[in-house]
């Protein structure tokens, strides 16, 4: 799968991958910056959304507060608005205002005023006559009581005085204590004696709102804190004053000897009758607050509320937090699961891969086998035609026999021939001579030479005849004794001796009892032939059993001859071999009893014996 057509599929469309990925990169880096923007976007949004609803829960709440406050306020102030009214008819502060110098007059007239204060629960009650002095007072008797002083400067006065009712909030000239000041005119048969005034302290409610948590404030007309929470506040102004209404203010001594200063905001709270957002340092504390106001019915007042909007902020920072972590959590939880995915798409692809390869592999081995079958085909053929190619070899080989056949046949008979018609020529001259004798001999030496003709024949009658008869037990030491007494006259003629083992073993092997004795024939007569030249003419067979080979029965013929030729060696079962001169070997005889031992099983074996000479070993299966 490798290979160069494989190094040349991955080149081509690698590459082409490789640009895929870089604009995918892009693209996704692309879509990341623009999902980014688009989440801070969304965060922004819901920071704002949120920040707003904040503010508009805080307006909303303000406004509801506020309408309490200013209730409470209205109440505080209103509670004793009639008051005076009904203080103006009291006899005792008529007579009192009538007869200023009466002392008993002005004594039940402060008892009465100390009665109202006390029982009414407002702060002090006192007389004031028409040039502005007080002749009588509920705190007649302390320190710091009003009475002597001279009150024409306030405004109250001069309204009550000029037959109105006068309110007035401002902070005590005498005590220094705030308080909220109705005053009314007191006249006696059409004449105007003086002014009667009830000074309501505001202190609880004030009181009350530090204890509210709130940060609240009473404005007057001109925005200065009269009433606060805190009390820090007071006499502060919402915005820097004009010098005008500095001025007039001092007049009136409303607020005593204080500065008037601003408030601590970054910038002036200009609050017409609705909200604002101011920049404020309330309680040592700067932030953002919402500065709320609503007047008051018939005073001039407006009642002022700073909601922090830090709450308001917080809650949107909180909830945008939050909205970010949920955010970052599902982009992190989307990002896993594409992970995942794209992990399962990888193991996916590298499961197709696999299969591709296996694909590939298969159909590479099915290839491979398709190429193995072919060339076991060729292989075949290959062997088949060689083995034609043999037989036909062999036929050509069989025909050349058969040419050196003729010759060696005619050469083996036309010597026999000759002497049998010279012999029988002879005889029959012999026979007319009367030579019964000669004749005889000569009738011997043609039966001899017929059967030597006979014997010429049978070695191919033998070499054609291809079929073995039916084997059968043949025991070795007859089948010797008979093919020594067919050699008997060759060994004789040479002056050779054939000993025989005659002690040794005589074991049965499965044979054809002929055929057997025609090996043994042509062994023993190789071995006379070799012996023929030989100093020692022995040939020796013996008879051996292979502890090895229990089944095998060993028969060797050994000779004192030359010995086989090395070159020899490796051809002398072949047909035709001989190194025997002319007419002497046909080269049949080895070739023939390899023949007839293969048949029985068994077979012929050759070798050179340590001693010199030759030794054949005819192995025979035992029967
Ligand atoms: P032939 O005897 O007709 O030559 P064989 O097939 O019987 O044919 O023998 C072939 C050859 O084997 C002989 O020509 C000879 O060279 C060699 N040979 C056979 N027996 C012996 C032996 N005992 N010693 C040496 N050579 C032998």
């Amino acid at each position: 799968m490798r290979g160069p057509n494989g190094i040349a599929r991955m080149t081509g469309p690698g590459r082409i991958r490789r640009l895929d990925s870089t604009r995918r990169r892009i693209i996704a880096s692309a879509a990341a910056l623009a999902v980014a923007l688009l989440l801070v976007w969304i965060i922004a949004l819901v920071h704002g959304t949120l920040l707003r609803r904040g503010e508009a829960e805080a307006l909303r709440l303000g406004q509801q507060r506020l309408a309490f406050l200013i209730a409470a306020l209205q109440n505080a102030t209103d509670r004793h608005d009639r008051l005076p009214r009904l203080l103006a008819r009291e006899r005792d502060f008529i007579a009192a205002l009538k007869a200023p110098a009466d002392a008993e007059a002005i004594a039940r007239a402060n008892r009465a005023a100390a009665f109202v204060s006390t029982h009414a629960d407002v702060s002090d009650v006192f007389l004031i006559d028409e040039d502005g002095d007080t002749i009588a007072a509920s705190n007649a008797d302390q320190p710091d009581t009003f009475v002597g002083h001279n009150f024409a400067f306030r405004p109250y006065f001069a309204d009550s005085i000029a037959g109105r009712t006068g309110r007035f909030y401002a902070v005590g000239a005498v005590t220094g204590v705030p308080g909220y000041f109705i005053a009314e005119p007191i006249e006696d048969g059409g004449k105007r004696l003086g002014v009667v005034v009830i000074k309501v302290s505001l202190a609880p409610l004030a009181e009350l709102w530090t204890r509210s948590g709130d940060a609240i404030a009473a404005v007057d007309r001109s925005g200065v804190i009269m009433l606060a929470s805190d009390a820090a506040w007071l006499y502060r102004t919402l915005a820097p004053l004009l010098p005008l209404e500095v001025a007039r203010l001092k007049s009136a001594r409303q607020y005593g000897d204080d500065d008037l200063k601003p408030l601590d905001a970054a910038a002036p709270i200009r609050l017409g009758e609705g909200s604002v957002k101011a920049e404020l340092s309330l309680h040592g504390e700067t932030g953002a607050y919402l500065v709320q106001a609503r007047s008051l019915e018939r005073l001039d007042w407006r009642l002022v509320l700073f909601t922090p909007l830090a709450e308001a902020r917080r809650f949107a920072d909180t909830w945008t937090s939050f909205a970010v972590v949920l955010l970052v959590a599902a982009g992190f939880g989307l990002a896993l699961v594409a992970a995942r995915s794209r992990n399962r798409a990888d193991r996916r692809r590298a499961a197709e891969r696999l299969a591709r390869l296996k694909t590939e592999l298969e159909a590479e081995i099915e290839r491979a086998g398709a190429q193995l079958a072919e060339r076991n085909r060729k292989l075949r053929d290959a062997e088949r035609i060689l083995t034609e190619t043999r037989d036909e070899a062999l036929q050509a080989g069989k025909l050349a026999a058969l040419g050196q056949m003729a010759a060696g046949i005619s050469h083996e008979l036309n010597q026999p021939l000759t002497a049998l018609s010279t012999l029988s020529d002879n005889a029959a001259a012999l026979l007319e001579r009367g030579d019964a004798d000669s004749a005889r001999r000569n009738l011997a030496l043609i039966g001899a030479t017929a059967i030597r003709m006979g014997r010429i024949v049978g070695q191919f009658k033998a070499f054609a005849r291809k079929n073995a008869g039916p084997l059968e037990p043949v025991p070795v030491k007859a089948a010797i004794s008979a093919a020594m007494i067919m050699v008997e006259n060759r060994a004789r003629e040479i002056g050779a001796a054939i000993v025989r083992d005659e002690a040794g073993p005589d074991p049965v092997v499965r044979a054809d009892r002929v055929r057997l004795e025609q090996i043994l024939v042509n062994l023993l007569r190789n071995a006379l032939d070799a012996s023929e030249n030989a100093p020692t003419r022995h040939v020796e067979v013996g008879i051996r059993l292979d502890v090895g080979r229990p089944e095998a029965v060993l028969v060797e013929v050994r000779d004192h001859g030359a010995g086989i030729a090395p070159a020899a060696l490796g051809h002398l079962f072949e047909p035709f071999f001989t190194t025997k001169p002319d007419g002497r070997g046909l080269g049949l005889g080895l070739a023939l009893s390899q023949d007839i031992a293969k048949s029985f099983g068994g077979e012929i074996l050759a070798a050179n014996a340590p001693g010199g000479g030759a030794v054949f070993t005819l192995v025979l299966p035992r029967a």
